[in-house]
C-alpha cells in the first residue's frame, strides 16, 4: 500500500481500510532539530515493542489513543488521525530545554507537574507557545487545549506509577494528539517511548534515553533495550 508520510523516525502507509493507517517505526534517530542524525539498528523494534506495551496499558487504564492492532517487530496499525500541531509536554523535574531557557537548576523536582505547549514546526524549531497562541494560530480551540492539559496530567500520573514499577523515574514527556478521520475524536497519537520520555534509573539516575544520543553518552540501544525488558516485567 501506498506511503503517505515520511517523518524522522517513522513512516505511515495506507491500508485497506480508509480509517486504518500502519505505522512503521524507522532505525533512524535525530536530534536538535534533525541537525544530529543516526542510525541505531534495532531501534525501530525497541521503540515499537515499547510504544504497544505503553498504549495498551493506558487503554486499559481507559485513555483513548489511536492504537488498533499489533502488527510485526516494527508496525503497528493505528486510527488514521489528523495529528494536532501542538505537542504537550509535561515536566516533572527541570532538565532539557527549560533548564537551557530560564536557568532553573537541573533536577529541580517540581511540586505539581508543568505542562506545555509547543508548535510542531520544524522550520520554527518547536517553539514553545501558550494555549492563547494555540487559539489564535488555528492550532486547537480553547476547550481543546484544557483537554489536552488534563489528559496530558492524567497520561503523566499513570505513565508515573507504571514507570516506577518499571524502576524508572519519568522526568518529562512529549505526546501528540490526533483527530480520528472516523468521529473526529481527540485521541493520543505518535509513540511513548525513550525518544520522547527522560527517564532515569531510580537507584542510580542513569538516563535510560534519547540524552544518551543526544548528549553522546553511549550504550543507547543497549539502554533502550534494557527499558523494554522492565516495561515488558513490569507488563505482565
Ligand atoms: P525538551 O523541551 O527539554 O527538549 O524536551 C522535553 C521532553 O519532551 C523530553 O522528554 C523530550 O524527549 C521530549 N520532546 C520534546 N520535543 C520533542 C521532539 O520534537 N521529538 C521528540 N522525540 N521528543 C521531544
Amino acid at each position: 500500500m501506498e506511503m503517505l508520510y515520511e517523518g524522522k523516525a517513522k513512516k505511515m502507509y495506507e491500508t485497506e481500510d480508509p480509517h486504518v493507517l500502519r505505522m512503521e517505526f524507522k532505525d533512524d534517530a535525530t536530534a536538535f532539530n534533525a541537525e544530529k542524525r543516526a542510525q541505531f539498528e534495532n531501534k525501530g523494534k525497541l521503540n515499537k515493542a515499547i510504544t504497544l506495551l505503553i498504549y495498551k496499558m493506558l487503554e486499559d487504564k481507559g485513555l483513548k489513543t489511536h492504537l488498533v492492532a499489533d502488527v510485526d517487530d516494527i508496525n503497528i496499525l493505528v486510527k488514521k488521525v489528523e495529528i494536532l500541531m501542538v505537542e504537550v509536554i509535561v515536566r516533572n523535574a527541570a532538565t532539557g530545554s527549560m533548564v537551557k531557557r530560564t536557568g532553573v537548576k537541573e533536577g529541580l523536582r517540581f511540586g505539581k507537574p508543568i505542562v506545555e505547549f509547543s508548535y510542531k514546526s520544524d522550520e520554527h524549531g518547536d517553539p514553545l507557545i501558550n494555549d492563547d497562541y494555540a487559539r489564535e494560530m488555528g492550532l486547537a480551540t480553547e476547550e481543546e487545549c484544557a483537554f489536552l492539559k488534563q489528559q496530558a496530567l492524567v497520561v503523566n500520573e499513570v505513565l508515573i506509577e507504571f514507570f516506577r514499577k518499571c524502576g524508572l523515574d519519568l522526568i518529562d514527556f512529549k505526546i501528540e494528539f490526533g483527530r480520528t478521520a472516523e468521529n473526529g475524536e481527540i485521541v493520543l497519537a505518535d509513540e511513548i517511548s525513550p525518544d520522547t520520555c527522560r527517564l532515569w534509573d531510580l537507584d542510580t539516575g542513569r538516563k535510560m534515553d534519547k540524552d544518551r544520543f543526544r548528549q553522546d553518552l553511549g550504550e543507547v540501544m543497549e539502554s533502550y533495550a534494557e527499558v523494554l525488558e522492565r516495561v515488558r516485567q513490569a507488563s505482565v
